[in-house]
């Protein structure tokens, strides 16, 4: 794993295809509004790793608003808010624009954007926090050996990036329509949470109509294959062959559950180096928590190089 050196930036900008105008309404035009934005997000902390219960897209949708990098949307518009506070002696004035800045703040929330978007985010959260590389060790079903997975995200995601074979365009009000007249909206996280727990039928059907979808005009299946054209997700299948016997292996694999499934897995070994930094550095448990995942890692590296012999869990560990 490539370690991250202490004293880089800590935003990151990930760019999107479809981002809501909910969020991005008001002050940008329509036209502008449903173009390709890109979201800053900041380098994932202890909180946000401790925040983590479950592989479930409500945690998915909490980390994102988390380590979304709103006082970077303040600093982006000088001339609509930092400049125009300093400009302006009135009280009132700097109240009503730090109102408009919040405002903006609360506009963004991770379940407004298209699933397709949020696994872009969270595939740049993975490769920022734990590299690029997806490596796992596999047993083979058909003789029993183990044998490692191992490919790059870049190239995962890459394929995201293929023109689609639907022709279609992104109407003034951020719709898509078809080139055989199919007009929808995307489904969001919002509308994903709306259907949730719902019997699978009425699930597909609640969707339907929520995205302005015609329900009964095509076959249910038709809906999914244009969304997968147009926006999407990091969820398939992968295959891989043992390199014992041959035998040919599909591994499913999804963005959220890989995501979330990393920082859950690692959660004890936080706690371990939450340990170790207050033990040396008698820092608080604040403190340690607002250190980004990289930099409290590359400490308590320095730290186990102090300690005098093997100690167990040296330079290699993923804390
Ligand atoms: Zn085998």
């Amino acid at each position: 794993m490539e370690h991250k050196a202490i004293g880089q930036s800590a935003h990151y900008v990930v760019p999107l295809r479809f981002s809501s105008q909910q969020w991005h309404g008001v002050r940008a035009a329509p036209a502008r509004a449903v173009r390709a934005r890109e979201v800053r997000l900041r380098d994932m902390t202890g909180r946000e790793e401790r925040a983590v219960s479950s592989t479930n897209t409500p945690d998915a949708l909490h980390l994102i608003d988390a380590l979304f990098a709103d006082e970077e949307l303040a600093a982006d518009r000088p001339s609509q808010s930092a400049q125009h506070v300093a400009k302006s002696s009135s009280p009132r004035k700097r109240a009503s624009t730090r109102q408009t800045i919040a405002d903006e703040k609360s506009r963004f929330s991770a379940a407004d954007l298209s699933a397709s978007d949020r696994d872009r985010l969270m595939a740049a959260i993975y490769q920022r926090t734990f590299g690029d590389r997806i490596e796992s060790t596999l047993t083979c079903a058909q003789c029993g050996n183990p044998f490692d997975l191992d490919f790059s995200l870049t190239a995962l995601t890459r394929s995201m990036d293929a023109e689609p074979s639907v022709a279609y365009q992104v109407l003034e009000d951020g719709s898509i329509e078809t080139s055989d007249g199919l007009r929808f909206r995307i489904p969001t996280g919002n509308d994903e949470l709306a259907v949730a727990g719902l019997p699978p039928e009425e699930a597909t059907s609640m969707l339907y109509e929520r995205c302005g979808y015609p329900a009964t005009a095509m076959e249910t299946n038709h809906f999914e294959a244009v969304l997968d054209e147009i926006a999407p997700l990091i969820d398939l299948d992968l295959t891989a062959s043992c390199p014992e016997c041959g035998e040919a292996h599909t591994i499913e694999f999804d963005i959220q559950s890989f995501l979330l499934g990393a920082i859950l897995g690692t959660q004890r070994q936080l706690l371990t180096s939450i340990h170790r930094l207050a033990s040396a550095y008698r820092w608080s448990l604040d403190e340690i928590l607002s250190l980004a995942r990289n930099e409290r890692m590359r400490f308590v590296e320095l730290i186990e190089e102090d300690l005098p012999g093997d100690s167990g869990y040296g330079r290699s560990v993923s804390v």
